[in-house]
């Protein structure tokens, strides 16, 4: 790949910025859980997922739940609490119209209302052991453009069902990406946050910062310029601008702020990829 097609992407990105003049959106999808592989913990409520994310878990079920998946509570683990509704059958009296005569009447109904709360203890997948569970194949069929690059910097890019939290993320410690999506934007977008990390002095800072998650948006932005994956730039620049503060003009100066670490990610990215992968954008 020829630098300059490189350059000629990220210009004719920054000019759709500068203009709004930006191709139609496609709408982002996710991956969905495949039946069989489906999870106690997909029927809670939102509180009680969250309940669970904070206990630093994506899967936990009750001791009994996870004995019939084949695996054990270790010794000593604690269990953290989620909330059940506890209900009872009760009749009530409603009143209706009658379809046929069109008068209002009163009819008895059996309902089931909720009486109140209790506490279920759950236990976090990281505290089982025994059986691995079942894992289905979330992968693409068809990996996107770079995928190999990024294997160069990561250990491994993991693809699994999308849990209601982000569409994927970049963890430095255990150095993977993990993607809910097969949308090669959000692809495009960890790979920048792991060549970002390996590129800066010092890594990335760990979270969500404004200019770290500026430099992999528009480094994911080019790129799917230059891979023709052009509908996702409008989510990328409503992406800049919500760290810019929904500003347009904050958002440009902001993109230029970082334009220099943004440079040096995408000829990472380049240099490491075969010429096969960069006859793709030729
Ligand atoms: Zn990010």
């Amino acid at each position: 790949m020829k630098k300059e097609r490189l350059r000629e992407a990220l210009e004719k990105l920054l000019s759709m910025f500068e203009s709004g003049n930006l191709p139609p959106a496609v709408a982002r999808t996710m991956i969905r859980r495949q039946a069989g592989d489906e999870r106690p913990s997909d029927r809670w409520s939102l509180g009680n997922r969250l309940l669970m994310y904070l206990a630093g878990t994506e899967d936990a079920r009750g001791f009994k739940q996870w004995e019939e998946a084949g695996r054990h509570v270790k010794k000593g683990a604690k269990a953290f609490y989620i909330l059940a509704p506890c209900t009872k059958k009760k009749t009530v009296r409603e009143r209706e119209i009658d379809s046929d005569t069109g008068e209002e009447r009163e009819v008895e109904r059996e309902r089931t209302v909720i009486t109140g709360f209790r506490c279920v203890p759950v236990f976090r997948y990281e505290d089982t052991e025994g059986e691995p569970l079942p894992e289905a194949d979330y992968a693409p069929p068809e990996p996107p453009p770079l995928f190999d690059v990024a294997r160069k910097f990561v250990g491994d890019v993991r693809y699994r069902p999308f849990v209601g939290r982000y569409y994927g993320y970049f963890d430095p410690a255990r150095g993977e990406i993990v993607l809910s999506t097969h949308d090669a934007h959000t692809f495009f977008h960890e790979l920048a946050h792991a060549v970002h990390h390996q590129v800066k002095a010092g890594g990335l800072k760990p979270g969500q910062h404004a200019d770290q998650e500026i430099v992999a948006e528009v480094v994911a932005a080019a790129l799917c310029e230059l891979y023709g994956f052009q509908g996702y730039i409008w989510h990328g620049w409503q992406y800049v601008k919500a760290y810019a503060g929904q500003d347009d003009r904050k958002a440009l100066k902001a993109v230029m702020g970082v334009l220099a670490d943004v440079e040096k990610v995408l000829d990472v990215i380049l240099e490491a990829a075969t010429p096969e992968e960069r006859g793709c954008a030729a």
